[in-house]
């Protein structure tokens, strides 16, 4: 719960038009913090080609994909009259360390004028003591009601996070086994749009449990899922517009997805409060070990160890996500290859970049699903 604190801390430090970047549907989590302390915000524009190509027109071609994309969803905010950006910080060694460095610089030399908040990566005093100048004049325009809003703010948020994310799972594995997969994506749009408008704990519970219903009613096929495990980094794991959608297109096929990421184990792990889950992360990296001596950073150690992981659950192969410079995640696709044969899983690994890449995703994901349909009916080794 401190993590949401933190977050909402420095998401409503004052009463100014925040916005912050698309991330799955981490949207519905920072509108309803905003509208339940009564923030003014701007949601920016769901991410389209033509966000990419803002975000490519002011950057130039080495720099990682996720930053171009919340680029130009930052200056498609701003021009909506955003003027305060939030922006989650990290630290090395991967570049995202830099993000909020080089697009402050970027916009700045476009002329926007604009605030700024970092939220640090890990929730730590000194984070917190480090953005208090940052956060000096804004908080001054906080009311007192603001203030008090805040703590139901920060439940109603998570729950809704917490419930878009349980019914985005269960769309992953449902849609894999649907007679008609398009009746999953109409009810999973539904299910979102429900949970985004519900403003009480109550209601909140209520649109989740329906939805659950809503669900199980959809007829299946009878046939049984592959299964598949989707690691890699994080941003091109949760966006669908960054990675193509691939959950959607490998469940059309009768592939289960279980997602590697997910918003609410980021704030989770960052917070430090959560022993369990760090003694699970540590417990993971060990996975990896025999492959990787030492932590590359971000998340290639784990993409990894969860390809490790999945063949343990005997899952029928594993799905490799990144965008294409990614340093650890390049890391990690040539120590998968070796992974992939010596555990003897599938596993298709997938740098993303332009959007024109549609047609060879749908090419390379039918050739892996026929590789798994043959591994597990024993035609292949
Ligand atoms: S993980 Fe990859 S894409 Fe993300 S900041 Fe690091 S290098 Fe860039």
């Amino acid at each position: 719960m401190e993590s949401a604190v933190a977050i909402l801390y420095f998401l409503c430090v004052g009463i100014m038009k925040v916005t912050f970047p698309h991330l799955g549907s981490m949207y519905i989590f920072c509108k309803a913090i905003a509208e339940e302390a009564g923030i003014p915000y701007v949601l920016p524009p769901p991410t389209t080609d033509k966000t990419r190509e803002i975000g490519e027109f002011h950057t130039n071609e080495s720099v990682c994909l996720p930053l171009k994309i919340i680029l130009g969803n930052f200056i498609e905010a701003l021009d909506a009259g955003a003027d305060t950006i939030v922006m989650v910080g990290s630290g090395p060694p991967c570049r995202l360390g830099l993000y909020d460095r080089t697009i402050k610089i970027i916009l700045t030399d476009l002329g926007y004028e604009f605030r700024w908040l970092t939220i640090p990566g890990i929730f730590t005093w000194q984070a917190f003591l480090q953005n208090h100048d940052e956060t000096k004049e804004l908080r001054r325009e906080l009311t007192i009601a603001n203030f008090l809003k805040f703590p139901r703010a920060i439940m109603i948020g998570w729950r809704k996070m917490r419930w878009c994310e349980h019914l985005e799972g269960l769309a992953a594995k449902k849609r894999a086994v649907a007679a008609y997969p398009l009746e999953v994506e109409r009810w999973l749009q539904e299910a979102l749009a429900a949970l985004d408008k519900a403003r009480s704990l109550l209601a909140i519970s209520r649109v989740g449990k329906k939805s659950v219903d809503a669900l199980n009613e959809i007829k299946e096929h009878g046939r049984k899922p592959l299964k598949v495990m989707m690691v890699g980094e994080v941003y091109t794991v949760m966006e669908p517009s960054i990675n193509m959608n691939i959950e959607q297109r490998l469940g059309h096929q009768g592939v289960e997805v279980e997602r590697s990421s997910y918003f609410s184990s980021h704030i989770r792990r960052g917070s430090r409060l959560d022993k369990g889950l760090l003694k699970e992360r540590a417990e993971l990296m060990e996975l990896a070990v025999p492959y990787l001596k030492y932590d590359v950073g971000a998340e290639c150690n784990f993409s990894v160890a969860e390809t490790v992981l999945a063949k343990k659950r005997d899952y029928d192969g594993v799905v490799h996500v990144y965008p294409f410079s990614c340093m650890p995640e390049t890391t990690a696709a040539s120590v998968l290859s070796t992974v992939a044969t010596e555990l003897g899983i599938p596993v298709l690994s997938l740098p993303l970049d332009r959007k024109d890449m549609g047609l060879r995703i749908d090419t390379q994901i039918e050739a892996f699903v026929d590789i798994m349909h043959m591994k597990r009916s024993g035609h292949l080794l």
